[in-house]
């Protein structure tokens, strides 16, 4: 049986698996943290300015 390892805080997790609710991480604590990284990298939106903002006052027809 290996060794397992919070991937958050790095706190060692002897016995099984089995014996985490959260596996792989350590505690609720951690994986609530994780999430929360997830959703912070995936919160990049594209900036939403349109292209072409035609309203310039200077194209005289
Ligand atoms: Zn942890």
């Amino acid at each position: 049986m290996s060794k397992s390892r919070c991937p958050i805080c790095d706190a060692a997790m002897p016995g099984n698996w089995q014996d985490y609710p959260d596996y792989p991480f350590c505690s609720r604590r951690c994986r609530v943290i994780d999430l929360g990284r997830w959703l912070g990298e995936d919160y990049r939106v594209p900036d939403p300015t349109p292209p072409n903002d035609r309203s310039s006052p200077a194209d005289g027809d």
